[in-house]
């Protein structure tokens, strides 16, 4: 018997979300099935239901920073037990055999991976889906081997973010060996962006916050920043010039980034991980300068997903949080536009079954 899923669905790029039911596919041997407390709202779900990048197929349930609890499992299923607290990130599957699956990075899976919602969906076939859909719904099955677990003291509500944002912002602050003494400048002070503060300031580093406005200054130190920029103060850009070792930019509009460029020392690099769709307007000289490098990264594997979970836990590090009502996300999505966030709105998926 496929699984009865209640959602809220985007049925085109310029109308609020509405309710939507949907089929998961029974539990294989190797499945999860999970009873979704939570869902974050990524600004990727708002490029993908505006339909930024092109592609979207309506109707399309977004949502990948998933959290629940396991209420099946397959006969196979070793990892994860019913009643355990879990997460599910961005992707669903892989081919789990190129390079890249092979050394747990299954994001940059060369065959395809399989992303969490807007992806063909092979297990979804037999149960009338052509996509997969993902988490701003009330269940899900997984394979365990795309199912993560949550430590026991973060609140589930404000460790949703970290399926995403969490994850997205600590590979590239691993891969560019952040530690103590780095200097870190974090520019959009967003879901990402307030992320990668709380995680870089955890690792050692001394981190600047670069705004539109000094609206979210004080927020920024209480997470541990020292430093607050806003980006047309120019006076105060100049004479940050050459202090980073890496800057994360997770603005998610495209701007002029020249003058951050500017920002970074010498072999300084600056990770891009805003979806913007249009050409970064990059001068070479400021590269060949100080031999700078401008780098992207996609979220970031399944094993370092756990270790970054598992990092939290740690260190005590959730998320800031909104939580909202189903009926709600919509109106999130103007805020995010305005980059009125602070610092990630979750849905609350209790309130959908109470409201459809
Ligand atoms: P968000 O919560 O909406 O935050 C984006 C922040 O960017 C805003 O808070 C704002 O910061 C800043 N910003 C927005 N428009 C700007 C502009 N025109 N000029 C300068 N700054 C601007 O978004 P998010 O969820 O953190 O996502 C950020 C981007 O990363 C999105 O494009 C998203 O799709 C992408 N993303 C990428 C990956 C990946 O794997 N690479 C994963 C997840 C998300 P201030 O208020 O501080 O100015
Ligand atoms: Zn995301
Ligand atoms: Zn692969």
């Amino acid at each position: 018997m496929p699984i009865a899923t209640r959602a809220f669905a985007a049925v085109a790029s310029d109308q609020p979300l509405r309710p939507y039911s949907l089929q998961r596919r029974d539990p294989g041997p190797a499945d999860v099935v999970i009873d979704i407390q939570y869902c974050g709202v990524c600004h990727s779900d708002l490029h993908a239901v505006k339909n930024d990048s092109g592609g979207t197929r309506y109707p399309l349930v977004p949502g990948h920073e998933i959290v629940g609890v396991v209420i099946a499992v397959g006969d196979e299923v070793a990892r994860h037990k019913v009643g355990n607290r879990v997460g599910v990130g961005c992707m669903v599957d892989s081919c789990r055999t190129c390079p890249s699956c092979a050394g747990g990075e299954e994001q940059y899976c060369q065959t395809g991976t399989t992303w969490t919602y807007a992806s063909r969906d092979p297990g979804g076939e037999a149960v009338g889906q052509t996509q997969t859909q993902g988490g701003y719904s009330d269940r899900i099955t997984v394979d365990q081997a795309f199912v993560l677990s949550i430590p026991d003291n973060l609140p589930l509500d404000a460790a949703a973010p970290l399926l995403c944002a969490g994850v997205t912002t600590y590979s590239p602050l691993r891969h560019w060996k952040v530690g103590p003494g780095s200097r870190v400048a974090v520019v959009g002070l967003g879901g990402l962006g307030h992320m990668a503060v709380k995680l870089a300031v955890a690792m050692g580093a001394e981190v600047t916050v670069i705004s539109t406005s000094d609206r979210k200054k004080a927020d920024a130190e209480r997470m541990g920043a020292r430093h607050f920029l806003i980006n047309r103060d120019r006076e105060a850009m100049k004479a940050a010039m050459g202090r980073f070792d890496l800057i994360i930019n997770t603005v998610s509009a495209t701007y002029e980034i020249s003058g951050t460029l500017s920002l970074l020392g010498l072999n300084g690099t600056m990770v891009m991980l805003g979806l913007t769709t249009e050409d970064l307007p990059v001068r070479a000289m400021p590269l060949i300068m100080r031999r700078r490098s401008v780098a992207g990264s996609l979220i970031g594997g399944i094993r370092e997903t756990q270790e970054m979970l598992d990092f939290c836990g740690q260190h005590n590090i959730t998320s800031e949080i909104e939580l909202i009502a189903p009926d709600e996300i919509s109106h999130a999505y103007e805020r995010m536009e305005r980059s009125d966030v602070r610092y990630r709105f979750v849905v609350d998926m209790s309130r959908l079954s109470a409201e459809s």
